[in-house]
């Protein structure tokens, strides 16, 4: 690429990456956020306009002295995105347009996650019903992100647990199978990104943000921005060992926090209970039920009543408030939110919270806020898709600094 064909493209993602930020700004404003003198914001904006990335917006109101400045903003129509949180057996689909208004809502797909290529296959196929829903054709779409559990550097597009279809990082394979751009992200990361974007980590600084489901997931907010470590993997708060010498783990380690505060945590301990005579509705009499007990009827059963059941949850909830507790006293944070399908079940947040106050140091808790996530299951699709729309606008691999 030219110097000035670059210079150009760099100036020209700034510009449309500070609208994606900030939704609608005035020239001044966008000369403030970018670095860029008014004359070539100007122009460049009327370039964005007339190839339909950029409309005019009306004012906020009048300004102090004289007439409002005029404003704009990203053109909705101009093309969508596309949100999919894929989960071990349920996937989350989202589509926003490039203004990130919500075109279509959360839709909650069964995939099966695995490592073959197949799935690209099934994941074409929810794709082509969530766009045909909308009525949104193939070719307005303009990116593709896509969070994964397990280990991710998205980065680098590579998923090492799942969709690790060899040589080759997985967000090139699918990208080249879409005919789009296609950004990869760690699942707890995309749900913090989510949080940071749309819910409550909104303009906060010092966020923890979990994602207590099937697993466990961390994504850091440290100084205002997502935390991700040397290689993208930072935020393992599971496979904290909380229990020396404990339950073996699908890691490798023993007596990591996610085979005790989990979805699936909650699940093992309840069947290993019951299989030792616990007293419980749950279980048939004759014990043949006993491996079919997941979390999710030891939820129902809970609700309904069930002491048994209702202990499982708490159990599960003192430990991942020890495991808070340690993050507490590291990282001193000014808010905690819990997602994930676990964490707004009843019996399971007070006692979270009681044990993460309990164990933590009285001047690092004292201040800090505990809410469960009101985005919910939307968290990780919106935050992937604004990562993608954010991707679209990339400027950090063209070094801006040495061209602005
Ligand atoms: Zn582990």
């Amino acid at each position: 690429m030219g110097k000035v064909r670059k210079k150009n493209l760099i100036r020209r993602n700034l510009i449309l990456r500070a609208l994606l930020d900030h939704g609608q700004l005035s020239l001044t404003e966008l000369k403030l956020h970018t670095g860029i003198s008014l004359p070539v914001v100007t122009s460049i904006v009327n370039f964005l306009k007339e190839d339909n990335l950029l409309i005019d917006v009306e004012s906020r109101g009048p300004s102090q002295a004289g007439r409002p400045p005029s404003l704009v903003a990203l053109n909705g129509a101009a093309g969508y995105i596309l949100g999919i949180d894929l989960g071990r057996t349920n996937s989350n689909f989202i589509l926003l347009d490039l203004a990130q208004n919500l075109v279509a809502d959360v839709r909650t797909k069964s995939l099966n996650l695995s490592n073959e290529i197949s799935i690209i296959e099934d994941l074409h196929r929810e794709i082509d019903s969530i766009l045909e829903n909308a009525d949104v054709s193939w070719d307005r779409i303009l990116g593709i992100g896509i969070s994964v559990p397990g280990l991710v550097q998205g980065q680098r597009g590579i998923s090492e647990t799942y969709l690790n279809f060899g040589d080759r990082p997985v967000a090139q394979v699918l990208s080249e199978r879409f005919g789009k751009p296609v950004h990869i992200e760690h699942d707890a990361k995309a749900m913090t990104l989510g949080e940071m974007w749309f819910g409550a980590a909104k303009g906060r600084q010092n966020v923890l943000c979990l994602n207590v489901g099937w697993g466990l997931g961390l994504g850091m907010i440290i100084n205002g921005r997502l935390h991700y470590g040397m290689n993208g993997y930072a935020g393992e708060f599971g496979h904290l060992q909380i229990v020396p010498d404990g339950l073996l783990c699908y890691c490798g380690k023993r007596g990591c926090l996610e085979m005790y505060a989990s979805g699936k945590a909650i699940a093992r301990n309840a069947r290993d209970k019951i299989e030792k005579g616990a007293m419980t509705n749950l279980a048939t009499p004759d014990g043949k039920e006993v491996d079919r007990i997941d979390a999710k009827r030891i939820i129902e059963a809970a609700n309904g009543g069930d002491q048994f059941c209702i202990e499982i949850i708490e159990e599960a909830a003192g430990y991942l408030g020890f495991g808070i507790a340690q993050l507490l006293n590291i990282f001193n944070p000014e808010l905690v939110i819990f997602g994930g399908r676990i964490s707004p079940v009843k019996f399971f947040l007070n006692p979270a919270i009681s044990a993460a106050v309990k164990h933590s140091m009285t001047h690092l808790n004292k201040n800090v806020s505990f809410e469960t996530s009101k985005l919910g299951a939307k968290s990780g699709a919106l935050g992937v898709a604004v990562l993608a729309a954010r991707e679209l606008f990339e400027v950090e691999h063209l070094n801006p600094s040495a061209y602005v």
